[in-house]
């Protein structure tokens, strides 16, 4: 079975074309500048040379007509005709209250979508747009939704409501949602695989590090807490983030600073998190190389970055009464030993320790605990590709 990812974004469109018995990818491609002038797609093929394409898409329509032409292409393609496509599956941000799993795309599933245009202004719109385009240029053809918040609806209503007046969240759904939701969803399940935990019952911490971080706690692969809220602001401190603050600090830069509400939150989300406290950078080489050399703005925004993550950990470590395995995932994540080797020192006193021989690897697939730790480290790249994909086959 042959089934095509879809992320669809305002402008862009990346895709992957995945063989489902071997968990194999044939294709992969992005489509930049949709609706812009000179809209290019860029494909490869596994044992084909890359595919270039530079013309002016109107829409995602278009896009997509002219991805199937990439996939189906004698030269540059992997299949040679769109039949081969036996679903397409598509990652949704937002599905509120509405979906805890993924489904089947109908009518219905797509009003929710639209419903949930207020919740998730920048990504539903392109998502349902995704849908709609597939749904003209291959007609008939079984589609997927896969939500990002889909993870966080198992959370109980104590760990998920916010301490304002009851009627927010009664009139506008004001709750705690979660994101990075199908990572978290297939890095847990993952890693009760490899270690071969209780399928029901392995206490798993997640911690998705990467331009946007976020830490999840799950049992049995079902989320118990996840540290992202109503938005992806919370939680945190991210490569541009603010995560968890006094709400009230939003008022004071409003009040000093001539600013309005709007304004102050797009602070805390473009200019704040690692970026805003070194003044150099969002990515953690830059601010590791910085810290280096002595930078000590970089110094304290890579050891605020730990202790919020340590405080995350451990508290999730409170609420599910202990921890089977402690898992390390994206960018960071999967390649920082030093960020990785930080974030796990200090819960020696409950006999978790990293070996330093075993962290000394990036992006695979390891155990990187002592083998006396009580608790499992580890790191598991993530695959929300591949979890989209599979969420799919499953609904076929
Ligand atoms: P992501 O959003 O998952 O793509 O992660 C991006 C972050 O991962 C950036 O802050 C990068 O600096 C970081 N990253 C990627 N590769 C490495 C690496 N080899 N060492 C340290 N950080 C890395």
């Amino acid at each position: 079975m042959n089934i095509l990812v879809i992320n669809a974004g305002s402008s862009s469109l990346k895709y992957q074309l995945i063989e489902m018995d071997k968990s194999e990818v044939l294709a992969k491609g992005i489509v930049e500048r949709i609706g812009l002038e000179n809209t290019k797609i860029t494909q490869n093929c596994e044992g084909k040379p890359t595919f270039e394409l530079v013309r002016d898409m109107e829409d995602h329509s278009e896009a997509i007509a002219d991805v199937i032409k990439a996939l189906t292409s004698a030269e540059y393609g992997c299949i040679s005709s769109m039949n081969e496509i036996d679903a397409v599956g598509h990652r949704v941000l937002h599905a509120g209250m509405h979906y805890s799993a993924s489904t089947i795309i109908t009518e219905d599933v797509k009003r929710v979508i639209r419903d949930c245009f207020d919740l998730g202004p920048l990504h539903n719109p392109a998502n349902l747009i995704g849908i709609e385009a597939c749904e003209k240029v291959i007609p008939g053809i079984k589609q997927v939704a896969v939500f990002d918040t889909a993870f966080g609806q198992s959370m109980d209503k104590k760990a998920y409501t916010y301490a304002i007046p009851y009627e927010y969240y009664e009139k506008y759904f004001i709750r705690r949602y979660g994101f990075h939701g199908i990572s978290h969803m297939y890095v847990s399940n993952r890693t009760i695989q490899v270690a071969n935990l209780d399928k029901d019952n392995a206490k798993v911490i997640v911690c998705h590090l990467g331009n946007g971080s976020s830490i999840s706690a799950s049992i049995g692969g079902k989320c118990v807490d996840t540290s992202m809220g109503l938005t992806p602001l919370e939680g945190l401190v991210m490569g541009t983030r603010s995560g968890d603050i006094d709400p009230a600090v939003v008022q004071f830069i409003a009040n000093k600073e001539n600013r309005t509400v709007d304004e102050v939150l797009d602070i805390l989300n473009k200019k704040s998190g690692v970026l805003g406290i070194s003044d150099i950078s969002s990515d953690f080489r830059d601010l590791t190389n910085a810290a280096e050399e002595g930078n000590e703005r970089a110094r304290l925004a890579l050891d605020m970055f730990i202790y919020r993550a340590k405080k995350y950990i451990g508290s999730y470590i409170a609420i599910m009464g202990g921890v089977d395995a402690i898992v390390f995932t994206a960018g960071i994540g999967e390649n920082d030993k030093i960020m990785r080797k930080a974030i796990i020192d200090g819960f020696q006193f409950m006999n978790i320790e990293i070996d330093d021989v075993k962290n000394n690897i990036r992006g695979e697939e390891a155990i990187i605990s002592t083998d006396a730790s009580n608790t499992l480290v580890m790191v598991i790249p993530t695959n929300e590709e591949l979890k989209i994909a599979q969420e799919t086959q499953a609904l076929m």
